[in-house]
């Protein structure tokens, strides 16, 4: 089975082909992904309306580079997956107004991806992954902990309740002078840092409900910024370090309340997977490694271009849903907002 996968949903525009193994798992025959990041850069953020015209001018060439790398036409494809959200609507109505039509022209299956189901199932994409397994998901716009019991079938046990931990990396670089995307600038910086300097808050520690918070910690930088400014290199270092620790301490600690909840709601935790552009913190990967080791979990962290935003993903998730005969009509909207749980519960209410 192979699959033409479409990402438009945030500042990267991709595509790829990916073809399902006899043996279970994926290959990528091509993965083109265009990232924005010059164009947004300017301003510090991600622009909506200059994301969608971007999706826009390279859509075309990106879909057409990545049927070239992987050697096939529309007509050997098995089906086409769009992602339709949650994502900013522009960008999102493109990428899925695209794939429907390159369905319907082609007369192929066509398959609505939920973004955050595709970066949930990116993990079984190596293969020798099954379910059920926790999700930790650490990107620009999100940060929740999902119990993935299998295709459709999600649990969120906790998230954010202010800002995304990408976002609070984003807006403490901000602050501090460092250029965006600011997640491995700080990072970067940190590494000159003494992590001790400063004694951030660790938001929602010991809290049983596994959920997050880093609008407080993001706050704190700012005040203690402001208090010793002028800033000079070394300052923002220590800043730097004393916040990714904090990030860091508050992940494990979520990571742990994650565990326990799983247990008692889903069943004994085996296996974690992270996922999402934060997953590419060396310091946040060591110390996941350690926790998962403390705790007898297998950690499967995907390669950093599988974490982030792409097409591979997308299509991997269309060849999941596909397969147990999961596919979507010319009449799919795009959402901006579509909660990962939100199709166990209709199937659940559905039942009832
Ligand atoms: P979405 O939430 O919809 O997936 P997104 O585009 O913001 O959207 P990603 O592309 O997965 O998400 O990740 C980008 C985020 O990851 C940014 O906030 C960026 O700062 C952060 N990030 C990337 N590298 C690092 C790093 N080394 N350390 C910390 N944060 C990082
Ligand atoms: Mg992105
Ligand atoms: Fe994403």
């Amino acid at each position: 089975m192979r699959f033409l996968g479409i990402e438009t949903t945030c500042d990267e525009t991709a595509a790829a082909v990916v073809a399902l193994k006899p043996e279970g798992g994926g290959e990528i025959l091509a993965n083109e992904v265009f990232s924005q990041i010059a164009e947004h850069q300017a301003y510090g953020g991600v622009v909506p309306e200059i994301a969608a015209r971007a999706h826009i001018e390279v859509l075309d060439r990106l879909i057409q580079r990545a049927l070239e790398t992987a050697k096939v036409e529309l007509d050997d494809l098995d089906g086409i997956a769009a992602a339709a959200g949650p994502g900013l609507i522009g960008g999102v109505i493109i990428g899925l107004t695209e794939g429907k039509a390159l369905a319907l022209a082609a007369r192929k299956p066509f398959v609505a991806v939920n973004h955050l189901e595709a970066h949930a199932l990116t993990a079984r994409l190596a293969g020798g992954l099954d379910f059920p397994y926790l999700l930790l998901l650490v990107s620009g716009g999100h940060t929740q902990l999902v119990a993935v019991r299998g295709v459709g079938d999600y649990v969120r046990l906790g998230a954010t309740v202010d800002d995304a931990v990408g976002e609070a990396f984003d807006k403490v670089a901000k602050m501090l002078g460092l250029p965006y995307p600011g997640g491995p600038q700080v990072e970067r910086v940190a590494l000159k840092g003494d992590a001790a300097r400063f004694d951030f808050p660790r938001p929602m520690l010991g809290r049983p409900k596994p959920d997050f918070s880093f609008s407080g910690l993001k706050t704190a930088v700012r005040l203690e910024a402001e208090k010793i400014a002028p800033l000079n290199p070394s300052a923002v270092a220590d800043l730097c370090a004393s916040f990714q620790a904090a990030v860091v301490d508050t992940l494990v600690d979520r990571l742990r309340a994650g565990v326990r909840v799983f247990g008692e709601r889903i069943g004994p935790c085996q296996a974690m997977v992270v996922a999402g552009g934060v997953a590419a913190n060396s310091a946040i990967r060591r110390a996941l490694m350690r926790f998962c080791s403390e705790s007898g979990l297998r950690l499967v962290v995907p390669p950093v271009g599988l974490c982030t935003d792409n097409g591979a993903m997308i299509a991997w998730a269309g060849i999941e849903r596909l397969r147990l005969g999961l596919s979507d009509d010319m009449t799919f909207a795009a959402r901006p907002r579509w909660p990962l749980d939100s199709e166990a519960e209709a199937l659940h209410h559905g039942k009832a």
